[in-house]
């Protein structure tokens, strides 16, 4: 499997556009040993030349521009054979509305975040101008299933596991009570060869389910929005904390890496990280303490193959 990072960051980016926190005024003026982040999301292949994107950020042309392997080879082209969404969050599924320039698009989702996505959404119309345009496939949670692309199968296969979550902000008072089908796990394969990536760009938190749908891969992502649970209230950016977004910290005795200490997967990852991660700083404490761990952060544009 072939991975591309195309973006690290949670929701709003690293720096978002309206905070002016340490990191982000810190990033900006290039006073920290830090670089900018777009919104997560990665690109994964089993040929090289057609790709599966797992989130469409708002960010996603940029993303595109950004990586070669996702450029088009013909007047009206496109290497994206199909796209995989974790969740309804705003930042996983918005650029879909980005890509509106009547290219054909294959969307895997659960059923309900996509009927989250296209119920009384008019901006979804963009994406319907003619017949084949938009396909949704539907992602079953626990099963494993063969990516079909825009033009047929890509030889990538994933398989859904339902983590801890929530409904996205917007649809809260909608859909009420969290649900299974709020919030992905991916584990994806190819159909030639036995290494498999686990992407869990979001977790409220690690059950035993988490970490069996870890155990046997040979590359981690996970959800490395916040250190600690009351990052946000510390640098006076709100009153919300990391429980209460459905995120799990990565730190103290509750943390994800202590709780992932099981996992021995070659290559561990954090991304999705929020723009007061002190993670972001390649030279803090809690990035040492990481890397002692075996574990590192996922960065814009690298690249993997597993
Ligand atoms: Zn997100
Ligand atoms: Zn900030």
């Amino acid at each position: 499997v072939h991975v591309r990072v195309l973006g690290s960051a949670a929701g709003g980016g690293f720096p978002q556009w309206n905070c002016g926190c340490a990191n982000c005024r810190g990033v900006r003026a290039g006073t920290i040993d830090a670089v900018a982040r777009t919104q997560e999301s990665i690109a994964v292949s089993a040929c090289g030349a057609r790709w599966v994107v797992i989130n469409a950020s708002p960010e996603i042309r940029q993303q595109i521009e950004a990586c070669p392997a996702l450029h088009p080879r013909g007047p009206r082209h496109s290497p994206i054979a199909a796209i995989v969404l974790t969740n309804g969050d705003l930042d996983h599924c918005l650029g879909l509305l980005s890509l509106r320039e009547s290219q054909p698009l294959v969307v895997y989702a659960t059923d309900r975040v996509r009927r989250g996505f296209t119920e009384d959404n008019v901006l979804c119309r963009t994406l319907e101008r003619f017949e084949g345009q938009l396909t949704w496939r539907p992602l079953p949670l626990g099963r494993a299933v063969a990516i079909d692309g825009v033009d047929g199968p890509t030889g990538v296969i994933v398989e859904a596991v339902a983590v801890p979550g929530k409904p996205p902000l917007h649809l809260a008072r909608r859909l009420g009570a969290p649900d299974p089908e709020d919030n992905v796990g991916l584990r994806v394969g190819d159909v030639t060869d036995g290494a498999l990536l686990a992407y869990v760009p979001g977790a409220a938190a690690v059950t035993d389910d988490v970490r069996a749908a870890l155990a046997d891969a040979a590359c981690v992502f996970f959800d490395g929005t916040f250190w600690s649970d009351d990052e946000l209230v510390r640098a006076g950016l709100g009153d919300r904390t990391a429980a209460a977004m459905a995120h799990v910290p990565v730190g103290g005795p509750d943390g994800s890496l202590d709780a992932l200490a099981m996992l021995t997967a070659p290559t561990r990852l954090f991304t999705h990280l929020n723009n007061t991660q002190p993670l972001l700083r390649r030279d803090s404490e809690e990035r040492a303490a990481v890397l002692a761990r075996g574990w590192d952060v996922a960065a814009d544009g690298m690249e993997l193959v597993l």
